[in-house]
């Protein structure tokens, strides 16, 4: 099969490897470089938290992600032959002592929808917690997250061209498409024709998803060779809440901010503010660290923040990854390869097409 890709970001990139590797004669078209540096995909900080987000997710995201995490994202990394830095140590929850009914509602609203599922997180005490992060020695305890996970998503959105390029894949880059349809590119001016189109244009396929928008995402990149954090930890608050992402080299990304709005402009005072504040109560060793990059995007986000498929005869849009983009893509660029194999009666997760 002949096919174009339009948009490569996480899920473009994915779906290019699998159709490759399918035996697929692939074409990639993207107004950004091949690098990928103004997708949202490229703005994330690389979070596999299933169980964490169920906070504010349905479930259907724990279970995408939960196959994401144990499945597919160990075979892409495979195919890739890369050290990427990717992690299954599990995560942290930490709260303010005296907003611990914060806690409780969070953890309340968790194992109600893994209909208290034991294996999912346990309580520890301030001993364990320490045995597991010395550094986190202000909090009297966490919950802790076994299944969870992180990795280094800057780092598969490149490994991903490079490995696409090998392959020599048509990579169409600095190319505004104009229109997709069925069998259809439409850029410059022209039209080039496929057996089957992929929208992957993120935030860029509102004429397929009339209720697609932007939700702005606000993150900081710190280097902090004072602060020793290993696995990922969430801090709750009433007012916002904060992740630290740790990564090699003393990295930690501090985000994120969640604002319904398409704005793309610097990152404000204001969460500058909120986010740093909070990664100092976290671990007062941030107070030494240097700003590395400020990082704004928007997730792209249907209404019930629930991604979806839609098909027709020589054409798939996907989309609506909201902040889940590296949780569940791998989950469903498997779902549309079974779709392209076998059919619809094949579909694991019937419930996310739409027939156009
Ligand atoms: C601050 C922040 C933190 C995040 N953290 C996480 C996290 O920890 N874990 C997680 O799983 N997710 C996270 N996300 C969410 C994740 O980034 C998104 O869900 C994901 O990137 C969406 O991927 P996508 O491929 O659908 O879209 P994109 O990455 O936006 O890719 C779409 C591509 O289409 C191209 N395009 C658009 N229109 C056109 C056109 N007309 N012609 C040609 N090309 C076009 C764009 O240039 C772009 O490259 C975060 C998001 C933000 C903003």
């Amino acid at each position: 099969m002949k096919a174009a890709i339009v948009g490569a970001g996480v899920i473009g990139r994915l779906l290019a490897l699998l159709l490759v590797n399918n035996g697929h004669e692939i074409s990639i078209f993207d107004q950004d470089g091949d690098d990928g540096i103004k997708s949202c995909s490229m703005a994330a900080a690389g979070l596999l938290t299933p169980v964490t987000e169920l906070d504010k997710s349905d479930i259907l995201i724990y279970e995408l992600g939960m196959l994401a995490i144990a499945q597919h994202w160990p075979t892409i990394l495979n195919v890739l032959q890369s050290p990427i830095y990717f992690q299954q140590m599990g995560s942290l929850a930490v709260t303010h002592p005296k907003d611990h009914a914060e806690m409780d509602h969070f953890i309340s609203f968790i194992s109600e929808k893994l209909k208290n599922n034991p294996m999912a997180f346990k309580k520890l005490d301030q001993s364990m917690m320490l045995q597991l992060e010395p550094g986190l020695s202000k909090f009297t305890y966490a919950y802790y997250f076994p299944k969870e996970g992180q990795i280094d998503n800057q780092a598969v959105l490149t490994e991903l061209k490079q490995w696409l390029h090998a392959k020599h894949v048509m990579w169409y880059s600095h190319t505004f498409v104009e229109h997709v349809q069925a069998f259809e590119v439409h850029y410059h001016q022209s039209c080039m024709k496929f057996d089957m189109v992929f929208d992957c244009r993120g935030i860029g396929a509102k004429s397929i998803f009339h209720d697609l928008q932007g939700v702005r995402g606000e993150l900081i990149w710190l280097y902090a060779p004072h602060v020793k954090i290993a696995h990922p930890v969430r801090f709750l608050h009433p007012r916002y809440s904060l992740y630290v992402v740790p990564r090699p080299n003393h990295i930690y990304l501090i985000g994120a901010s969640e604002i319904l709005s398409e704005d793309q402009c610097a990152i404000s005072v204001r969460t500058t503010l909120e986010l740093l504040t909070a990664a100092y109560y976290l671990h007062p060793g941030f107070a030494e660290a240097t700003i590395l990059k400020t990082v704004t995007h928007c997730r792209p986000t249907l209404s019930h923040y629930l991604p979806k498929i839609k098909y027709a005869d020589g054409f798939i849009a996907v989309n609506g990854l909201y902040r889940h983009g590296f949780l569940i893509a791998p989950t469903l660029v498997i779902e549309i390869m079974r779709w392209l194999t076998k059919g619809i009666s094949s579909l694991q997760y019937a419930q996310l097409w739409e027939q156009l």
